[in-house]
Formats: structure tokens, sequence, C-alpha cells
């Protein structure tokens, strides 16, 4: 048996993996839920059951962190983007604060201790569940270093950004902005609150 192909009801952004309610083991359907806001959601197809499986974004966070002036980024060693290039980042863990989240993420990909902030964009995509928030930083100790998710590491300046060879969408938005920052001393979209 076909295991995806009795599940018609997958959600675009899920692949089909989420199949049975947490709350009660029911089937969940992914239909319009006509008892909320119309949205298309996985509703549990349980009788008794109204529980509805929200599938929320994916919060992610990077850091820019730059050295004289010159920025950090890593190529990465595992997919997704596998040995493309990018600034430290991933994912958020539930109860992390943001900005610790992209300090932990240079650390772990690139072996260095960075202050984080300003802000410089929060990036999001149409049919893409991954949010973005991206930080300028300086790298206060450490010498950069590629590490166990890393397969190289390298120092940038604003017009050396590998735009060909950069991991995702959402890097190559907050490149663009932090080359703008750079060299036409445009501050951080996130300083004036304007996205
Ligand atoms: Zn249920």
């Amino acid at each position: 048996m076909n295991e995806r192909s009795d599940t018609p009801q997958a959600h675009p952004h899920l692949g089909g993996n989420i199949r049975f309610c947490v709350v009660c083991g029911s089937p969940l359907t992914f239909r319009a839920w006509e008892e909320g806001d119309g949205t298309m959601q996985l509703c549990c197809a349980g009788a008794s059951c109204n529980n509805v499986h929200f599938l929320d974004p994916k919060l992610a966070a990077g850091v820019i962190p730059t050295v004289d002036g010159k920025a950090v980024i890593v190529q990465r060693a595992h997919n997704p983007g596998k040995g493309l290039w990018t600034f430290p980042g991933g994912f958020v863990n539930r109860g992390e604060v943001v900005s610790t989240a992209a300090a932990r993420e240079a650390l772990e990909e690139a072996g260095i201790e960075v202050t984080v902030g300003p802000l410089l964009g929060v990036y999001s995509f149409p049919e893409n569940p991954t949010v973005l928030i991206v930080y300028t930083g300086e790298v206060v100790k450490g010498k950069p270093r590629a590490l166990a998710e890393s397969i190289d590491v390298r120092l940038i300046g604003p017009e050396e950004i590998p735009y060909d060879d950069l991991a995702f969408d959402t890097t190559r938005a907050a490149f663009r902005d932090w080359h703008s920052w750079i060299t036409k001393g445009k501050p951080p979209p996130g300083k004036d609150g304007n996205f």
C-alpha cells in the first residue's frame, strides 16, 4: 500500500508526514477550517474532536558577523544547501531568545563569539515555511574556522558576496541589505521598524 496515496489532504508545506491527530489519533484532513476562519488547515476527522493541527512557520535566526568590516561566511556541510555559502544561522529552539540563537549558531558553525545587533531585517517568502531574522554583529573572540556543520569559512568584503553560490533566497536578500548598509551607509531597515 502506498502510504502517500491515501493522504490526498496533505498540506502543501508538509509532504504528508503528519497524518494523525496528536490529541485523539484520528486521521487529519486538509480542508477549509469552517468552524474557524475558513483557511485551509489540517483538521481532525474524529467525531468528537475539534483539534486543528496548525503548521506554524519555522523561525530561523542568523548573524552576519564582521571582523574589520569583512563578513564571516560559512560553506554548508549538510543539506539543504550542502556546499553552498551562507552566514551563520539556524533554527531557533522553542523558548530560546532569537538573538541568543544567532550567537549560538555563530559559535557552532564558525567557532566565534559575537555581539549580536542591530537587526538587519526579517525575511520571508510565499510558500516558504521558514522566516529568517538576521542581525549584524561583531566578532569579539575566536578565529573563524570550519567546524562540524561547515566545510569552509571565509572572510568577504561587500563586493565579494558569492551571489551565485548562496544557499537560500533568504540568504541572498539579507546579503543585499547588508551590502547596501555597508556600501551606501543605509542603516539596517530594522532600525526604523521598516521591513
Ligand atoms: Zn483529534
